[in-house]
């Protein structure tokens, strides 16, 4: 089941696990890094110190701490440069890396962010379509490993982006 909804993503409980729009360090940051260190509590930082960082289209795996979800799915998604730094392939491979990181543990809920499109500037409308996309395709090639896949969607001009891409697909 694939869904959307408006909220804080660090208050969602109905998941296994929520994804982190991260960065290089995995040290945290502002958007919804900052927001997720702050309610994962400072164990969060001294787990991610150990992980070695992540690159761009890459995901890393951690606990959750004081957040009431059992992980943290961290990845990071590229940084919009017009189009010509295979932004697209990147993004796509956030999405795939994570869910196949989510499958390796188990992991049958997932709740994502808008990944790139806040201080990355990826355009919303390609992301959401990017997104919603190559979510489908993970989930027809491993048709039982999901249960939910949501997009946890900060403002509504956000969600009415995911909500599209999900009508059109
Ligand atoms: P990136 O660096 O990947 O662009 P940002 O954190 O700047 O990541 O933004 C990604 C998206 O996450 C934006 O739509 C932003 O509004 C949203 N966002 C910020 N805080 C939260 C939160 N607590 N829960 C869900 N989404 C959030």
């Amino acid at each position: 089941m694939i869904e959307t909804m408006l909220g804080d993503i660090t208050q969602v409980d109905q998941v296994d696990a929520i994804v982190n729009a991260a960065n290089h360090s995995l040290l945290g940051g502002g958007g919804v890094d900052g927001a997720i260190h702050r309610a994962a509590g400072p164990k969060l930082l001294e787990e991610t110190r150990t992980l070695g960082g992540c690159q761009t289209g890459e995901a890393k795996i951690s606990q959750a701490y004081h957040l009431p979800v059992e992980h943290i799915i961290h990845t990071v998604g590229p940084v919009w440069n017009g189009g010509y730094s295979n932004e697209a392939d990147l993004l796509e491979s956030c999405y795939r890396q994570s869910l196949l990181l989510a499958m390796e543990h188990g992991i049958r809920k997932v709740a994502f962010p808008s990944i790139s499109t806040g201080v990355y500037h990826f355009p919303v409308n390609l992301a959401a379509e990017i997104a919603i996309s190559t979510v489908k395709d993970v989930m027809n090639e491993h048709p039982d490993a999901f249960d939910l896949i949501i997009w946890v969607l900060f403002d509504s001009d956000t969600k009415k982006a995911y909500d599209g891409a999900l009508k059109n697909a």
